[in-house]
């Protein structure tokens, strides 16, 4: 029964709760009635432009007919089996083509169903991994300021302690080592003191730390932060001197999204444990995957338990599995390089005039990922409604207005999404007082 858009409205003020949200004191939500292409149709008939691709996931936009395809051949044979003790095509071909895709060394995949999950399942392999070997007073993960890594309790102890919005859960979360925030940024000259702070933290700390975690390159929603890849080159040595673990945490950045397949090819380097997510199908639907090498898998297979200890329900979705194949097929038979630095060069000059706005404190945009920051946080009932106005759907956080727009995006559509932003914050309505 089609209900009108005020209905689905009084509706989801009843029942239904959104992330970070208030649920009496709910922020406006805009009901969708379909996506595709780069637009977002909403149920009173405006077209908004997608600057944030669902965050990170559509990356080939909506509705598309490869994806969909995907969707119904699988549906058509089988659309979920339990993964202990069974197997399928789409499980073994796409973790074949991850294991392909990603760096040389990470030919081990597990699969898990959230990238909050796949950073908790990291976590345990880390550790797993260090008491197999003996070391099991090797619990503790390092990490650097300004992190995201999920919500579930093991990734909160890992974001930042300020902007990971966890203040309230930190008495009853482990309590790990935080570095500084690597200042040097992306494209800017190395300094080699960027990195000391982090080397004197894991040099005093080596032997209870099972693993060090971070997003590579580009750190997400703990500040949108773009940082040197020589930082990145140097904890990958430090890691292999202390016999720690590297985990990079790729739910945002891989895929393309900062102008390589995965942001640790900026740095060239590999970690012991990657997480991916997010654009992974496509953003279809909620997959992910733990990569690690065959050094550590056979360690932890070879430890006491002799099994990794993990086993989501709903593991290797085929569906979820067949869509995230056709998903990278189809990003790896176009050539998404040349794309990348369109997008890039388009959102520079959409977004740099804003650097002379009142209240902006920078602008830097990397790959396909475009930042405005503030000085002041963000008026977040009314910022996107500001944006829906403009037909674009943009949703900012804290200090930031970024966008993310799907890959397909082209350049009016670009140039339209960049001009409501310096609209609105050229306009000054965006900042609380
Ligand atoms: C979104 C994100 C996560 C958490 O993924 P969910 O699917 O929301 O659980 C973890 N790490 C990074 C870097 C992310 O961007």
């Amino acid at each position: 029964m089609p209900r009108s858009p005020d209905d689905i409205l009084a509706a989801d003020r009843k029942t239904v709760w959104h992330p970070y949200a208030s649920f009496i004191n709910a922020p406006p939500v805009f009901p969708v009635q379909s996506a595709s292409g780069v637009k977002l149709k909403l149920a009173d008939g405006r077209e908004l432009i997608d600057g944030m691709s669902s965050w990170w996931c559509a990356i080939h936009g909506y509705n598309h007919p490869r994806l969909n395809e995907a969707v119904h051949v699988q549906l058509a044979s089988m659309s979920h089996v339990m993964f202990g003790g069974l197997t399928h095509e789409p499980a073994v071909r796409l973790a074949g083509r991850l294991a392909d895709i990603t760096p040389a060394p990470l030919q081990c995949v597990f699969f898990a169903d959230s990238g909050s999950v796949a950073v908790e399942v990291a976590i345990k392999m880390a550790i797993q991994y260090q008491a197999a070997l003996g070391r099991a007073d090797r619990r503790k993960l390092l990490t650097i300021r300004g992190g995201y890594h999920g919500d579930t309790l093991g990734a909160m102890s890992v974001c930042d302690p300020v902007t990971g919005m966890h203040d309230l859960f930190r008495p009853v979360l482990p309590e790990h080592y935080f570095a500084d925030r690597p200042s040097v940024r992306f494209g800017e000259k190395w300094d080699a003191s960027d990195a000391a702070p982090f080397e004197r933290l894991l040099a005093a700390h080596a032997d209870d730390i099972a693993a060090v975690i971070l997003e590579p390159i580009v750190q997400g929603a703990g500040g949108m932060w773009f940082y040197h890849p020589e930082y990145l080159r140097n904890v990958r040595a430090l890691c292999d001197r202390h016999g720690v673990l590297l985990i990079a945490d790729e739910i945002a950045t891989g895929f393309g999204r900062t102008g390589r397949l995965f942001a640790c090819e900026h740095a060239g380097i590999a970690p012991d444990i990657l997480c991916l997510g997010k654009a992974l199908t496509g953003g279809y639907m909620t997959l992910a995957a733990t990569l690690t090498t065959r050094a550590v898998a056979e360690a932890i297979s070879a430890g006491g338990r002799g099994a990794f200890m993990h086993g989501p329900t709903f593991m290797a979705n085929p569906l979820a599995c067949a869509t995230a194949s056709a998903s990278v097929d189809l990003l790896l038979e176009q050539p998404w390089q040349a794309r990348i630095v369109a997008l890039e060069s388009g959102l520079r000059a959409g977004l740099e005039p804003c650097r002379a706005m009142r209240d902006v404190a920078d602008v830097r945009v990397l790959g396909a990922i475009g930042v405005v920051e503030l000085n002041r946080p963000v008026d977040m009932v009314r910022a996107p409604e500001e944006f829906v106005r403009r037909n674009v759907w943009v949703r900012p956080f804290g200090r930031l207005i970024y966008v993310m727009p799907p890959y397909i995006i082209d350049t009016a559509d670009l140039a339209t999404l960049c001009a409501a932003i310096r609209d609105v914050v050229a306009s000054g309505i965006v900042t609380a007082q």
